[in-house]
């Protein structure tokens, strides 16, 4: 082998190496976030019996006037997200909530 058969040779056996490294990468992530999809499933429903929540969500009906946002209705109001991008850091993200009443939210997560 000559000097370039054995450079391509190299490069070849770092492309396949970090290739195979990044899958792992990729993997681990995926099953990360699987993980950490799980445990907010079973964190939220607690979360939203924290005083930390409730907070949130006074703010989120007195923004919105006690108001169900779809169909101005009064009762049975529910905080709704846009986004759960800042899931448990809503505090500083009051814009991905909105107030909508039960049947409105039902609704919500009900389209396609
Ligand atoms: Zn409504
Ligand atoms: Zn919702």
């Amino acid at each position: 082998m000559n000097k370039k058969q054995i450079q391509e040779a190299l490069n070849d056996k770092i492309v396949k190496e970090l290739t195979q490294r990044n899958l792992i990468l990729v993997n681990q992530v995926k099953e990360l976030t699987a993980l950490l999809k799980k445990d907010i499933n079973k964190s939220y429903p607690s979360y939203l019996k924290t005083k930390h929540w409730k907070r949130i969500r006074n703010k989120v009906l007195k923004r919105d006037k006690f108001k169900c946002k779809e169909c101005n209705n009064r009762k049975s109001l529910q905080i709704h997200h846009l986004t759960y991008e800042h899931l448990f850091n809503e505090e500083n993200h009051l814009e991905d909530l909105i107030t909508l009443c039960s049947k409105c939210h039902k609704n919500k997560h009900h389209e396609p």
